[in-house]
């Protein structure tokens, strides 16, 4: 019976789903071997770095990554960068397929006047700053002054404007990065804006995302109920037919009418604001907006220019890939057909599709993605060879390194409350994920 080897690169939750695939299309006539490479001593991508510490139930998918782990024919390569410490040519020559789950960890920029100057960042920079991401423990943000803005108004935007907008005390109990924990108990922000540049009707926000927002313990949120309905009228037609729609201006007419608590922390949702500007001298402090009208589902601007103060800005717009050497990129992410990149090399996740959808959707489209590699496996597997010997990297993290880290941070956290304390650093983490 063949063994195929199958290389995976990249331990999120697009690269888990495709193992667990290939792992559930074994049968008597073919067994997969299948090596995980990973950039960091961590696995489990957007997991651990991207989603919301506030969100834990999000993460409990961890469970699912850590029982495909668990298959004696599945191998964790953590440290392994590819392009450093292996060529995708190697990779290639190696393994009967190779699988590009890489993501897209550039956060995309607005372009605009103003937008490097300190306190204007990416929330491709800020979110992994508070998941305790180790390339991003030494990012500058600036947490002492009153305003923040967040431009965007996707699921991330809402995860930024949460995390910053929040009493600091409801991530106490989170597994939020103990530096940024204590950065946010110290933060002086009080008012925090998203904007949108369409309308409510073309907001991006899941409507889950948008109904929790009242239970912030200690935060008042504002939403315009005047407009959402106008919103609500302008789309009148489409209601019926369009249940996400729907939903979505329904949570938000919900929230745009809960009555005020008077706190003193705010979290508003504006719309129809187009960014012009980041003003400041030496850092931010204020940002320039064109005001929006939607005419006939079209959005365009008026000749009224608003300015709102504020010391921070997080530009929170989408994402695009990180180039790969050897890897051909147009439009944000890696040239494919429908996953298919080249003779035995694959794309899965966001690197194939762009930066939409929730975990589970990676699901589906790996899955999608492994019934194509499949059909195009040849019906002889290569010659067996140790990729240890090749890697330019000797201080590797497996599966077993990964969990002496796992078992010290959920203990470590475990003892004060948490679900973890993570571990943050580097040189810690190679040292104790060492076998
Ligand atoms: P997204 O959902 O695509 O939202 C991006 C937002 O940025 C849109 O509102 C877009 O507005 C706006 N935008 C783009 N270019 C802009 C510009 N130049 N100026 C101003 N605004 C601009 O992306 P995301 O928020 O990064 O989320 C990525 C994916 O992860 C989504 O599928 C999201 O649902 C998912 N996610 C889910 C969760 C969760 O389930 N809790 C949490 C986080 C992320 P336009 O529509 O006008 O282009």
């Amino acid at each position: 019976m063949p063994t195929y080897r199958i290389a995976i690169v990249g331990a999120g939750p697009a690269g888990y789903f495709s193992a667990q695939s290939l792992q559930n299309s074994q049968d008597e006539n073919r067994v997969f071997a299948i090596d995980l490479f990973e950039r960091l001593p961590t696995p489990w991508g957007l997991v651990r770095n991207g989603v919301a510490p506030d969100h834990p139930k999000i993460k409990s998918v961890s469970k699912v990554f850590e029982k495909i782990a668990s298959d004696p024919n599945f191998q964790l390569f953590g440290n392994v960068e590819l392009g450093r410490d292996i060529s995708i040519e190697q990779l290639k020559e190696n393994y009967d397929a190779v699988i590009l789950a890489t993501g897209s960890s550039v956060g995309r920029k607005l372009g605009i006047p103003g937008e490097e100057l300190p306190g204007s960042l990416s929330a491709a920079d800020f979110v992994p700053w508070y998941n305790g991401h180790p390339d991003y423990v030494n990012c500058d943000v600036p947490l002492n002054g009153k305003n923040a803005i967040v431009i965007g108004a996707g699921n991330v935007a809402m995860d930024c404007g949460r995390m910053l907008a929040l009493d600091p005390a409801e991530l106490d109990s989170t597994d939020t990065a103990d530096y940024a924990l204590a950065a946010f108990h110290q933060s002086s922000i009080r008012n925090v804006t998203i904007v949108g540049r369409r309308g409510p009707e073309h907001a991006a926000f899941t409507s889950p995302e948008i109904r929790e927002l009242p239970k912030l313990e200690n935060t008042d949120v504002i939403i315009s109920e005047f407009g959402i309905e106008s919103a609500k009228i302008r789309v009148a037609e489409q209601l019926e037919g369009n249940k996400e729609l729907r939903n979505n201006l329904e949570a938000m007419l919900e929230v745009s009418q809960s009555p005020s608590r008077n706190h003193e922390r705010k979290l508003a949702i504006n719309f129809l604001l187009t960014p012009l500007e980041i003003i400041g001298s030496e850092k931010v402090e204020a940002i320039r907006f064109a005001r929006n009208e939607v005419i006939n589902d079209k959005v365009s601007a008026t000749s009224e220019i608003i300015e709102l103060p504020c010391n921070l800005v997080i530009t929170a717009i989408g994402y695009q890939v990180l180039p790969i050497p050897g890897v051909e990129f147009a439009n944000g992410k890696v040239v494919n057909e429908n996953g298919h990149v080249a003779e035995n090399l694959y794309v899965v996740g966001w690197a194939k599709r762009g930066p939409n959808g929730v975990i589970g959707t990676n699901k589906s489209d790996s899955s999608d993605v492994i019934k194509l590699l499949l059909a195009k496996l040849p019906s002889a597997a290569k010659e067996n060879s140790d990729i240890s010997k090749i890697i330019k990297n000797h201080r590797v993290i497996t599966q077993p390194g990964w969990q002496k880290i796992n078992e010290a941070e959920v203990e470590q956290g475990e003892a004060v409350g948490k679900p973890r304390r993570k571990l943050t650093v580097w040189s810690e983490l190679l040292s104790l994920g060492q076998e």
